[in-house]
């Protein structure tokens, strides 16, 4: 089993950040090295790793400060954003899309875990919106990648997700297959790509990883598949000193 999938778009020379969305297999060194709602120091490959409590919320934590291990006095949130050097943000996902961005301009790393309340909610934009306001990135400089989740082959939703889908999203046409009378298939990742584009970052920079989570039972743990949390992915993001531009 291949242990991560690469977004192909992040590493080039062009893009050289350190990134991985992983499978059911963890990246190497990093087994026992995640607590949630915790800085924690890894493996020599990663001195430093942050990971949320997450709660399917649309809360972003900025860490803009030098890094230690600690516990996070607030470390619920489902996104995460750094200019921090060898800081891993790691977000944990099981049908949920892992969403990763880079702004190599501005120095820049972000991690975001969105399902469908998060995604409705806003929680990609706001994210992207945070590294503008927060660390003065120009959109049209972030790569963002959306990783592998629950696909609209395995999604159908209902009343609970479409009515507030309607209310927030003009466009849900374009995202939601009905099915029958209430209930649909819902492309999380589409919704997703859809507002990461409304949020200005250029096309060309944008990728999508079309992984189904619940048809590959051979890569990945599906929440909906199983019935229950047997495990999640891990996927992160790191600046590596060496390779960030600073201006
Ligand atoms: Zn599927």
């Amino acid at each position: 089993m291949n242990p991560v999938l690469s977004d192909v778009g992040f590493t080039s020379e062009v893009i050289p950040v350190h990134h991985f969305f992983g499978t059911r297999q963890l990246p190497e060194g990093l087994q026992g090295s995640i607590h949630l709602g915790e800085v924690t120091t890894g493996p020599s490959a990663y001195p430093f790793i942050a990971s949320l409590k997450q709660i399917h919320s649309t809360r972003v934590v900025v860490f803009d400060g030098p890094v230690k291990a600690e516990v996070l006095s607030e470390g619920e949130g489902d996104a995460m954003v750094t200019n921090q050097l060898h800081f891993l943000l790691v977000v944990r996902t099981a049908d949920c899309v892992p969403v990763l961005l880079v702004d190599q301009e501005a120095g820049v790393i972000g991690a975001i875990h969105a399902g469908w309340r998060g995604a409705v909610g806003g929680i990609v934009s706001k994210t992207i919106q945070t590294c503008v306001e927060h660390f003065g990135s120009d959109v049209a400089q972030i790569h963002l990648s959306i990783g592998p989740s629950i696909g609209p082959c395995c999604y159908e939703v209902d009343a609970q997700v479409i009515d507030p889908l309607h209310a927030s999203y003009p466009d849900w046409q374009g995202v939601l297959q009905e099915t029958t009378e209430r209930k649909g298939m819902l492309d999380l990742k589409k919704l997703i790509w859809h507002q990461v584009l409304a949020s200005g970052i250029p096309e060309h920079q944008v990728e999508r990883i079309e992984e189904c989570t619940h048809c590959r039972d051979d890569l990945f743990y599906s929440y909906r598949r199983e019935g229950r949390v047997n495990g999640t992915m891990m996927s992160g993001i790191m600046l590596p000193a060496e390779t960030v531009k600073r201006t």
